[in-house]
This record gives C-alpha cells, sequence and structure tokens, in this order.
C-alpha cells in the first residue's frame, strides 16, 4: 500500500502526510485513522499528546503542546508553542566526532587552475565596486561590452557587475563594517574570476580601494589587484561618455587574459560547495536535505570542501553538532556564532522565533525548532573541521560551518566569498541563482519539480515514496555537481537568473 504519511524516527508522535491531494477525512494507515483532512507536508498525530507535553519529530522535541491532540487530528500551528533554545553554556563540546569516512579517489571534473591555487567552475570577468555611487555605470558599460565585446572573446562566459549597497554613508571603523568589507573582497577575488577582477571606485567613497583589497597576512600592504590600469576611478574621468569607454578598455584587456584559459581535469578535492535552503517545508529535512547530506559525505570523502551556513537555522539544533565538532575549540567557535548572532536579534528587538515564513507554515513546518532540525540534515554525517565567521573564507577542506544569515540572497553572498558551486534546497520553491557560481536547486517534493520543470534541477521529492533512497539520490546529485562543476548550466543559468548581491551590514548606517 502507498504511504499516507511518513514518520521519521521511532520515537516520533507526529508525522508528515505524503499525498499530493492530502489525506482525506477517515482514511487509514497503520491502523491512525484521520480525524480531519491534512494537507500534503503538514502533520497528523500518530501517538496521543497531552497538552504540556512534547510534540517529537526526528526524535527531537520541536514543540509543547498547548492543548491534548487526538490521534489522528491535524496540528496546527497554535497548537505547539516554541520551546526554550538550547542553552549555549553547557553543551557537549566535541564528545561525539564521527570517524571519518573511507576516502573517495578518482573523481574529477573540468575546472579553471588560477595562479593563487584556486580552482574556478565559471570564466568570468568580474567588475568589482567599492560603493554603490558606481553601479548604474558599471551596469551601462556592462550592457555594452556584453552586446559588443564578449562575443569576440568566446571562451569567457559572462561579465559580472559586482555592484552592491555599500561602500559609503556607513561607520566604517564600526566593528560589524568588517563583515560586509571582507565579503565584498573575497567575492571580488573569487576563483571564477580568475581571482583578478577588474575595479571601478567613485573616488570619494569611505570604502576606498586601498580599504577594500587590504591584505589580511602583510600588514594591510594593497593587494597587486590595484596595479595601475586595472582600477577605474569616476572622478578622475573626463565626462560619462569617457567613464564608460575606460572601464571597457580595462575590461577587453582583461577579457582577452581570461579567454587564454581552458578547462583541465582537476581532482573533486577543489571544489567548494555551499549548500543552504530557502523556502523550506516539512519535507525539506526528510527528502532533499537529507540527500544533499548524503552528498555532502561523498564530497567530504573526495576531500571537497562543504560549506553550511544559516545561523538562525542551525541554533535550535545546536547541541546535535558541537559534539560532531572535531576538536573542544572548533565546538567552541561554533557557539560563539550562536551567541553573537543571539545578541544581534536582541540587539534588534527579536529572537530566533522570527524565522519561519508564512510560505514555511504553509509547507507544514511548525516553527523555527522543526526547520533546524530538517536544515542541519544537509550537512550530512562527518566532523565539523573548522568555523568561518561572517565574511571569513573557508580554511580547511572537509565540513565547514560558515556563518551567515539565513536570508536567502545573503547567505548566498557570504558563502560566494568559498564557494565555487551552490547546492540550493527548496520546499515551496524559489528562482534564485547567483551570477558568480552556478546554483543547483534541488526540490524537496516531486510536486514542485513538476509545476517547475524548467527552474528545478533535481528532483529529491521521490524519496518521500519510498521510490528512491536517500544515498541513492545523494549519489545522482553529487554526480550532477561534478557535471554542473565542468560546465552544464543549471536552469538558473540558462534563463540568466542572478540575485542581487546582498551584503549583510550589521553595522550603522550614517
Ligand atoms: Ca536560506
Amino acid at each position: 500500500m502507498t504511504p499516507l504519511f511518513l514518520r521519521i524516527n521511532p520515537a516520533d508522535n507526529v508525522a508528515i502526510a505524503i499525498p499530493a491531494e492530502g489525506i482525506g477525512y477517515g482514511m487509514e494507515f497503520e491502523g491512525i485513522a484521520a480525524r480531519e483532512f491534512i494537507p500534503q507536508a503538514h502533520k497528523i498525530v500518530t501517538a496521543p499528546i497531552e497538552a504540556g507535553q512534547s510534540v517529537v519529530r526526528y526524535g527531537q522535541t520541536i514543540g509543547i503542546a498547548n492543548r491534548d491532540l487526538r490521534l489522528g487530528s491535524r496540528i496546527w500551528e497554535d497548537d505547539v508553542r516554541l520551546p526554550v533554545a538550547p542553552s549555549l553554556d553547557h553543551l557537549p563540546l566535541s564528545t561525539a566526532v564521527p570517524e571519518p569516512l573511507p576516502p573517495l579517489e578518482g573523481f574529477t571534473f573540468q575546472g579553471y587552475r588560477n595562479a593563487d591555487g584556486s580552482v574556478g567552475t565559471r570564466n568570468v570577468l568580474a567588475i568589482a565596486t567599492t560603493v554603490q555611487c558606481v553601479a548604474p555605470t558599471v551596469d551601462y558599460a556592462v550592457k555594452r561590452l556584453k552586446s559588443e565585446v564578449l562575443p569576440h572573446f568566446p571562451n569567457v562566459d559572462d561579465i559580472v557587475a559586482l555592484t552592491h549597497s555599500y561602500g559609503c554613508g556607513v561607520a566604517i571603523d564600526a566593528p560589524g563594517a568588517a563583515i560586509p568589507i571582507r565579503t565584498l573582497r573575497h567575492i571580488s577575488l573569487h576563483a571564477n574570476a580568475g581571482a583578478w577582477p577588474l575595479v571601478v571606485s567613485l573616488g570619494c567613497e569611505k570604502l576606498q580601494p586601498e580599504r577594500l583589497f587590504r591584505s589580511d597576512s602583510t600588514a594591510g600592504a594593497p593587494l597587486p589587484v590595484l596595479e595601475s590600469g586595472n582600477v577605474v576611478r569616476l572622478q578622475s574621468e573626463p565626462g560619462f561618455a569617457a567613464t564608460v569607454s575606460a572601464i571597457m578598455q580595462a575590461a577587453e584587456r582583461r577579457l582577452g587574459q581570461l579567454n587564454c584559459r581552458y578547462r583541465e581535469p582537476c581532482p573533486a578535492s577543489e571544489l567548494v560547495v555551499g549548500l543552504q535552503c530557502g523556502g523550506s517545508d516539512a519535507f525539506s529535512g526528510v527528502t532533499c536535505n537529507p540527500a544533499v547530506g548524503y552528498a555532502a559525505d561523498l564530497l567530504v570523502r573526495a576531500g571537497a570542501t562543504v560549506l553550511f551556513s544559516e545561523v538562525t537555522e542551525v541554533r535550535d539544533a545546536i547541541h546535535l553538532l558541537t559534539p560532531r565538532a572535531a576538536t573542544p575549540a572548533i565546538a567552541r567557535d561554533l557557539i560563539r556564532e550562536m551567541r553573537w548572532y543571539d545578541e544581534y536579534l536582541a540587539r534588534g528587538g527579536a529572537d530566533r522565533s522570527a524565522n519561519p515564513t508564512p510560505g514555511n507554515k504553509r509547507g507544514g513546518l511548525a516553527n523555527v525548532v522543526e526547520k533546524a532540525l530538517g536544515s542541519i540534515a544537509k550537512a550530512g554525517s562527518t566532523a565539523i573541521r573548522s568555523v568561518a565567521t561572517h565574511g571569513e573564507k573557508a580554511s580547511t577542506r572537509g565540513l565547514v560551518f560558515a556563518a551567515t544569515p539565513a536570508s536567502d540572497f545573503i547567505c548566498g553572498a557570504q558563502q560566494l566569498t568559498s564557494m565555487n558551486l551552490h547546492v540550493f534546497t527548496t520546499g515551496e520553491g524559489s528562482p534564485y541563482g547567483l551570477a558568480m557560481v552556478p546554483v543547483i536547486k534541488v526540490s524537496s517534493r516531486t510536486s514542485l519539480a513538476e509545476r517547475w520543470p524548467d527552474l528545478i534541477d533535481f528532483d529529491a521529492g521521490i524519496i518521500a515514496t519510498g521510490a528512491a533512497s536517500v544515498e541513492e539520490t545523494g549519489r545522482q546529485l553529487f554526480r550532477l555537481l561534478l557535471d554542473v562543476a565542468s560546465g552544464r548550466k543549471t536552469w538558473a543559468q540558462h534563463w540568466g537568473l542572478a540575485n542581487a548581491l546582498a551584503l549583510f551590514n550589521p553595522g550603522p548606517v550614517t
């Protein structure tokens, strides 16, 4: 018989409805009859729960029942209240570090090797900008470059204007300013742009090129990317037409260099894969996220770097992650990031309950705890090898927690500091894409993949009915990642969908 609902852990007292048309009143499965209509992805009570008792999913408390919940009834949003978040003071540090999985040898992709040792998955000209003031001018020049110049350089995939809303009118010496600045620096030096962008500055802005491209290691010395001819300064140019022409000339020189790059076989260990979810639903934690988690384990076994992020979607599952940190120091780094974000939210008069969206709730997610337990499935099962703070570049291979907000476009921008490939899981659906890296969109439900056949790259929904296993699906996804890294286009690339570069600026605006 086709299953009507899906229970994840034997200890769970709720399960989620599988059929796209929901579970009708009176329909029965495993001896439990629905007392009311249960829409797809919403929860049915599979063991009676008294008021004040825990509602359990993933074997974890996702909420406290506000009233007696009878067998076969639907869980409504106001039936469950948010439990207290795990305390950050007494977490187990590195107490259950997973043993390394057997290495995977022989997997390669066709990538672009750079002089700085990084490897690209695309070949693009990036035009870095120091300040929002120059964005429309750069966009104007890029439009002309794409139609008049790019066709002469067939080996170059794209020209990307790294425009953003930062750079001036900000308290640039405030501690929070370091986050958008380092994020922007690392993105500008992205592996897919050969780690060498063209730079456009206004002239009078607070974020001067020398400040944006300041070396971390050599006592703040300006990076070589600021050599003469590589920086166009608008206030030094005689008018708009001359400015556009200066940008186009500098771009043409750089395009000539980029056109000489070629793909060569690179080991899968050169992949840096950023994982995130957006528009999650109650299936995300049982279909797409575990499949991505399995692919993440394969990547780690192949020596690659895998980033998982989204602090507010990790916070309520932190007690499951600190034991997996490879060392107590790494566990403390994780806790530091959770604490920083708790304080950041508190300063803004909010807390973690601000996270779920109306779409998450429509998709059956009761609250941020249930969302977090599903979200961390993306991180697979290996040890956490390091923590990168906001905007920092990941410095180790293996599984890395890269702290970012959960906001899709900000998380994506921050992961761009390190990643050369992006995996985005979704239940409700989003046409999300990025200009600098391919984004592979994975659906939690087959119904979404069928509704959006020209936006979803990979359907993990088949796991829900038992038609495919997490392992099989994860293995297929791993193969797709290698193909996309080698040049295969994603749907977002096919349509040219790229979300704006949204920087996280927790510092004051002046
Ligand atoms: Ca997200």
